[in-house]
């Protein structure tokens, strides 16, 4: 019924319903649903998908939506990894890709305004070619799209310079569940009341539509170098990391691997077992020049032994390659990544507990960890794990047994539960540790006021209420 009803608003063609092109949009890219479907579990379509062009067929679609009651799942491109989309047949499945233009790239303020389903890479080239850059560097680049930046609060992989998403922001335009359009950010700073668009980011999709986006730009950078030092241990680059950005250095790019990465991921750097930092400096040259050999210097005073920079520019050219979920499946395995983050005093309590914490997970093969996000007072980690039961039916309870450790281990050490990937179903039940249960509360309170009907995708982000 409501199928017809969308297309009479917005045109046929705006609207499909029938099951192959479905069947595409029944869930991201979350582990434990693709194998669901690799054992053959049936997961639901939506009851339609609309390709909105423009927002006012987003205002119409949500405006309908609110004064009929039915829940709309929005969709950028779909690479999230926590469960943020999982549609039902009584569904509308809002896809936001068709919404691609480029908008303005005003180089004269550094700001670019995209619609919000621009692919980030093609946003990124689009400022590439006036010698400019967004700065913001997902491993998902080329699968992403803006407006799923910032409905998940994205981080890059230069955000020791250049920050998260929430310091590239400029401004956004939100379709509220009225049908209601909001511009949020007038000026490069204020101080009117709350920062509205911190309810766009991090919200999944809960709170409105995300339809354009404004983005600080910088210029590229004049010079860029590369440098790589290996360390005793976990503890001792995490001293040499505070002690870089502590002295006020940034260079975008500063990652540690512990020595099960180092001879997964760069084999042929292996010494001794040791933990191994990249290095991407950039920026003036002359700055660049500085910063390099100040680290040098402080790197060696610590104790840390110079590798060959060659490994940091053989990770930026294969940085982005990861493998699919059904081929490691194929294989016997079931995997993900955790990141989470803490304050240097935590972080080194929070490696070894969660890396035990996997471990001990039944038929675990891989417990490991890298960071890649630096801060004045702490940094992330990002922890893979891998498990191989003999029997392919309890690969989802090892998976989840994994997650529940991982959290758990974090949140008792002190650290954020969730640094760069969002909550959607899979970290709905540990939010609480991070927000507590009166932040919680006042989300739930936002929630309803901002969507008292709960049209937006329901069942996403927010515990639901029989955990109250
Ligand atoms: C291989 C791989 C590498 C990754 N690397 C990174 C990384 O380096 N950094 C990082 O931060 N993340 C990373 N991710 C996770 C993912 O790419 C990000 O979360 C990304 O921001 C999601 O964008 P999307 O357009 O695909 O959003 P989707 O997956 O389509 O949606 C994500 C959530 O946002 C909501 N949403 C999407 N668009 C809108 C909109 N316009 N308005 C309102 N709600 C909306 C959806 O309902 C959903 O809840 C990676 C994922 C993969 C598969």
């Amino acid at each position: 019924m409501f199928v017809e009803q969308l297309a009479d608003l917005i045109g046929a063609e705006q609207v499909a319903s029938d099951p192959e092109a479905l069947s595409a949009y029944r869930f991201d890219r979350w582990c434990l649903k693709h194998w669901q479907d690799w054992q053959g579990e049936t997961l639901e379509t939506p009851g339609c998908v609309v390709k909105p062009r423009s927002v006012d067929d987003v205002r119409a679609v949500v405006g309908y939506a609110n004064v009929h009651g039915i829940a709309i799942v929005p969709w950028g491109l779909g690479s999230g990894v926590c469960g943020g989309i999982e549609p039902r047949g009584d569904q509308i499945l809002l896809d936001m890709s068709a919404m691609n233009r480029v908008l303005s790239i005003d180089e004269e303020n550094l700001l670019l305004t995209v619609e919000a389903g621009v692919n980030g890479l093609v946003a990124e080239e689009a400022v590439a070619e006036r010698g400019l850059t967004i700065g913001h560097w997902p491993q998902s680049i080329a699968i992403s799209s803006v407006g799923g930046w910032i409905s998940t609060r994205a981080s890059g992989q230069f955000s020791t310079a250049y920050g998260n998403i929430e310091n590239i922001v400029y401004a956004l335009e939100l379709v509220l569940p009225t049908g209601e359009l909001v511009t949020l950010g007038k000026a490069p700073r204020a101080a009117a009341g709350p920062d509205l668009r911190h309810l766009a980011l991090g919200a999944e999709g809960t709170h409105g539509i995300v339809t354009s986006v404004t983005l600080s730009l910088r210029r590229q950078p004049e010079a860029r170098r590369f440098g790589a030092w290996y360390c005793l241990d976990m503890a001792s680059g995490f001293r040499a990391q505070r002690e870089v950005i502590h002295q006020d250095w940034r260079p975008p790019v500063m990652r540690q691997y512990d020595a099960s990465e180092v001879s997964r991921l760069f084999p042929e750097y292996v010494r001794d077992e040791m933990c191994l930092i990249l290095l991407v400096h950039e920026g003036p040259s002359s700055r660049v020049d500085a910063e390099v050999a100040a680290i040098e210097s402080l790197m060696s005073s610590m104790g840390l032994k110079e590798a060959d920079p060659a490994v940091a520019e053989d990770w930026m050219s294969h940085r982005n390659n990861v493998p699919e979920w059904r081929d490691l499946l194929e294989q016997g395995l079931i995997a993900d990544t955790i990141e989470v983050s803490g304050t240097w005093s935590q972080i080194d309590a929070i490696y070894q507990n969660v890396v035990a914490a996997l471990k001990s997970v039944p038929d675990c093969v891989n417990a490991s960890a890298h960071s890649s996000h630096v801060y004045r007072s702490g940094i992330n980690l990002y922890f893979t794990f891998a498990a191989m039961p003999e029997a392919a039916a309890v690969m989802g309870d090892r998976y989840l047994e994994s997650w529940d450790r991982a959290l758990t281990a974090t949140a008792r050490a002190g650290g954020g539960i969730a640094h760069h990937h969002g909550s959607g179903r899979l970290r709905q039940d540990y939010l609480h540790h991070d927000l507590g249960e009166v932040g919680l509360d006042l989300l739930r309170t936002l929630k309803s006021a901002i969507d008292p009907k709960g049209i937006l995708n329901p069942g996403n982000l927010l515990p639901p209420d029989h955990l109250k």
